[in-house]
C-alpha cells in the first residue's frame, strides 16, 4: 500500500476537483489517495469520498491577526485529514525556514491533522554536495515532537522541471531520511518521493526501498495524468 498524493498548487477549481474526487472513488486501488487544493476549494467537496483532503500551507498560530493565515483547526473543520508544510515553493516565495515549517507541523498536529512535511535541497546545495546534510537537517528541525507525521523528499531543483533524480540518489536520499527517522524514534514514518512523477516513472520510482508513495504536482491536475500514477503500483 503506498501514499498518492497531489498538490494542486494555485489551480484547479471546485468543478474539476469533484470531478477528481468522484474519478479517484471508482479506482481499483488499496493505495491512501490524497487531494490538497487551494483552499477554498477544501469546502466545496461534499459527501465523503475515497480520497482525503489537504491543504498546502497552515498557520503556526491557532487565531488572531494574522491576515490571511488559516488556522489548523479551521482546515480540519472542513474535513480534510493533511497539510503539506514546508513546500519549496513556500520555502522560496515566503521565506519559509525549517523553524516555521516545524511550528506549522505541530500545529496540524495538535488539530488533528497529518502534516506531510517537505524536505529537499535546491540546485546550489546539491551543486555544493550538500544534498544529504541538507536533507537531514530538514527532517531534523522540521519534525516536531510526538504525533504522526509523513516526510515528503521533494529534491527542489526537480519540482516542475521534468527532472529526476538517478533511481541511486533517491534511494540514498530515502535511505538516509528512514535512518534519521529511526534514530528519532519514528522509523515507521511514511516518507514520500515528489519531484516531476508521471504516470510513465511513478512505478519505478516507488519500487525504490524506503519510498512509500509519492507527492505530485503538475500530473494530479487531470484523473486522465494522475489515475495512472495511483494504479501502477499495487
Ligand atoms: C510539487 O510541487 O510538490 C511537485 C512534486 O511538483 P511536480 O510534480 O510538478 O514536479
Amino acid at each position: 500500500m503506498k501514499i498518492i498524493a497531489g498538490n494542486w498548487k494555485m489551480n484547479g477549481t471546485p468543478a474539476a476537483l469533484r470531478d477528481m474526487m468522484a474519478a479517484l472513488d471508482n479506482v481499483d486501488t488499496e493505495n491512501v489517495m490524497i487531494i490538497c487544493p487551494p483552499f477554498p476549494m477544501l469546502c466545496t467537496c461534499g459527501a465523503t469520498h475515497r480520497a482525503a483532503l489537504g491543504a498546502q500551507d497552515v498557520s503556526a498560530h491557532d487565531h488572531g491577526a494574522y491576515t490571511g493565515d488559516v488556522s489548523a483547526a479551521m482546515i480540519a473543520d472542513t474535513g480534510a485529514k493533511y497539510v503539506i508544510v514546508g513546500h519549496s515553493e513556500r520555502r522560496q516565495y515566503h521565506g519559509e525556514t525549517n523553524d516555521v515549517v516545524r511550528a506549522k507541523a505541530a500545529a496540524a498536529i495538535a488539530a488533528g491533522l497529518t502534516p506531510i512535511i517537505c524536505v529537499g535541497e535546491t540546485m546550489a546545495e546539491r551543486d555544493a554536495g550538500q544534498t544529504m546534510t541538507i536533507i537531514e537537517s530538514g527532517v531534523r528541525e522540521c519534525v516536531p515532537d510526538g504525533g504522526a507525521v509523513i516526510i515528503a523528499y521533494e529534491p527542489r531543483w526537480a519540482i516542475g522541471a521534468g527532472l529526476t533524480p538517478t533511481r541511486d540518489e533517491i534511494a540514498a536520499a530515502h535511505d538516509l531520511i528512514a535512518r534519521t527517522l529511526d534514530t528519532m524514534g519514528i522509523g515507521t514514518t511514511p516518507i514520500l518521493y515528489g519531484a516531476s512523477v508521471k504516470g510513465n516513472n511513478a512505478a519505478e520510482i516507488m519500487s525504490i526501498p524506503h519510498v512509500d508513495g509519492v507527492l505530485v504536482g503538475g500530473a494530479s491536475l487531470k484523473p486522465d495524468d494522475f489515475i495512472p500514477i495511483i494504479t501502477s503500483v499495487k
